[in-house]
Parts: structure tokens; sequence; C-alpha cells
């Protein structure tokens, strides 16, 4: 009566029970295993366990099994890097991904040894935190872009500054910031209207993120119609070269604008370089690209700006 029991509460179970013995042959199976194995226990009782699974006799379920039963050990398998060990279906009739399972492993007996393998399926769960993890993923990813141009926004250029200024200072590695400017634009606004606009900083973002080629260099709306890029490990010469490909992007794209001296839309960049002697912050090295930018406009808009002289660009 009360093995008659014991069995029941075993067949009701909504977790995977497998028993074997000293000999690895398999001594109880309940049917939540014949609903997602689609084998009957009279089909498993009494065969070798790694004949009913045979991939996991060089498994770490093997492993365990086998340290259950000769030095008494047990195991819990890890989720991460045994997501599915055992041929476990939804419906194994039409067998599509196996399920997620979290495994352990339990020797029982004492005289006579036997190993109780315990199989919760957690695909539930692991596809619940997977989803929760991309939805985290997205949150932060919107909430360090920029929403018209999808470069990174002030907030980003904030963490990545204050990273990369770190960095630089650890490694005594350079570090190089460009501030660009669009020119005009107010005047833009005024003749094309602010929906143009709009539209005219999504295409100077698109081009200017496409002329930056290393995975390391970023781009950012630092805000309104003012950009700024973060390039690690760059020298001045390297970032000045830089700027003007970006200078140069922009310009190609050859838009319209009648109230520009230049006829089209185009861009000012002031250039500055981590100097250990002048700049002992990075608010400072902001400031630099700053003060080369109001040079690069002073100039006559259109160009790149650097402290040596020799390396102002023009059209
Ligand atoms: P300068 O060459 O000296 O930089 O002249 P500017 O007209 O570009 O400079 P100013 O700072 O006077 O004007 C910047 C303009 O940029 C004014 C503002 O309406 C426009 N602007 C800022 N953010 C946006 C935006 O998100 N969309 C649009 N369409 N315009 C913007
Ligand atoms: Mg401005
Ligand atoms: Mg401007």
């Amino acid at each position: 009566m009360k093995d008659k029991l014991l069995l029941d509460a075993f067949s009701a179970l909504s977790l995977g029970v497998i028993i074997v013995d000293a000999q690895y042959r398999i001594t109880l199976w309940n049917d939540w295993l014949e609903a997602h194995t689609g084998l009957a226990a009279s089909e498993t009782l009494g065969e070798d366990f790694f004949t009913v699974f045979p991939d996991l006799q060089c498994h770490r379920v093997g492993d365990a099994i086998r340290q259950a039963i000769g030095n008494n050990l047990s195991a819990l398998l890890s989720q991460s890097l045994h997501r599915s060990p055992f041929p476990l279906y939804a419906e194994p009739a039409r067998p599509a991904a196996r399920l997620s399972q979290a495994v352990t492993i339990v020797p029982l007996g004492t005289a006579e040894r036997f190993c109780l393998i315990q199989i919760v399926d957690v695909t539930t769960t692991v596809r619940r935190e997977s989803l929760l993890r991309d939805q985290a993923h997205e949150l932060l990813s919107q909430s360090l872009s920029d929403g018209l141009t999808g470069v990174g926004n002030r907030r980003y250029f904030d963490l990545c500054i204050d990273r990369e200024w770190r960095a630089s200072k650890r490694n005594n590695k350079s570090l190089s910031l460009l501030l660009i400017d669009v020119d005009h634009f107010k005047r833009y606004n005024d003749c094309y209207g602010h929906q143009r606009g709009d539209e005219c900083l999504q295409q100077i973002a698109t081009a200017m993120r496409n002329a930056l080629d290393r995975p390391t260099d970023m781009l950012f709306r630092y805000g309104g119609e003012e950009f700024c890029a973060l390039l690690p490990e760059t020298h001045s010469a390297d970032a000045v070269e830089i700027a003007e490909r970006l200078r140069t992007s922009v310009q190609r794209l050859d838009l319209p604008h009648i109230n520009s001296p230049n006829r089209i839309v185009s861009v000012s960049i002031g250039v500055a370089s981590h100097n250990q002697q002048q700049h002992t912050e990075y608010g400072q090295l902001i400031q630099s690209a700053d003060d080369m930018l109001y040079v690069a406009k002073r100039a006559g808009r259109n160009k790149v700006a650097t402290r040596q002289p020799q390396l102002v660009k023009s059209l």
C-alpha cells in the first residue's frame, strides 16, 4: 500500500525522476519522463541508463552519476554550462527545441548504492530571464542613444569620456576629442523649416558615423546641432586627419544651404588631444576642443582647427 502510494506520488510529480542502481540500470522512471521523452517505463526499466541516453556517457551527467554511485557524491549541474542535457521535449512526437533543464544527481542507499536523478523543466524561467535581459539591454541602449540621430546621446558621452579619460591616464595613452558644430544652422532652419533641419541632422550623423572606421571611435550628439567624437588611443595628428574625414563626409553630402556662404551644409570642428601638462581633468579637454571650434568658426567655417596653427585645414 505504501509502495503504491509512493509510486503514485512519483507519477504525479511535475519533474523528471530517474533512479539507477549500481550497475547503471534504470530502476525508476516516472510519468513526467514518459510525457517528455516519449519512452514509457516499460521500455526503460531494467535498461542500462547509457543505452537509453548514449550521449550522456561522456557528459557531465555521466560523470556525476558515476561519482554518486562510486564516491557517494551529489552534484548540481550548472545551468549555464549544461542547459539541456536530456533529450526532453514539450511534445516528443513533434520534437522542437529541447526543454531547458535544472538537473541534480544525488546518491541513495548505503549497503546497495543507487543514484537519484531529478530534472526540472526551467524553460519558462529561462525564457523570461532572457526576455527581461533583452528588455533591460534595449532600455539601456535607448537611454544612451539620441532619439533623432541614433548616435550616442549626451549622457552616454559623459559616461564614455569619464571612462576613456581614466583609461588614458592609467595607461598613459593618448585620447582625442572632436567638437563638431553645424555651420549656420539657425539660417538653415529659418530657410528650410525645422523638419528639414531634423532630417539634415540625421544625414550629417549618418555620414560622420560611416566616416569613423575604427570600432573604438565613438560619435555622440552633444546637444542641438553639435556633435562630438571621442577617439581613444589617438594622437593629435591622427585626430586631425579623422576630423578632416568627418568634415569632408558632410561636405560630400552636398546638401544645399543657400543662406550659407559655401551654399552647402558644412561643419566646423575643433580638435583637442589629452596633454598631461595642460589637462588635469577632462573638462579641460572639452574646453580646449571648444576653443578650437571657435577658432575654426572664426577662420571662416567648414574648417578643422587644432592648437598647432599649421594643422588648420580649410575648404
Ligand atoms: P554657427 O555657424 O555659428 O554655429 O551658427 P548656427 O546658426 O549654427 O548657431 P546657433 O547656435 O546660432 O544656432 C543653432 C541652431 O541649431 C539653432 C537651433 O534652432 C538649431 N537646432 C538645435 N537643435 C536642433 C534640432 O534638434 N533640430 C533642428 N531642426 N534644429 C536644431
Ligand atoms: Mg552650436
Ligand atoms: Mg552651429
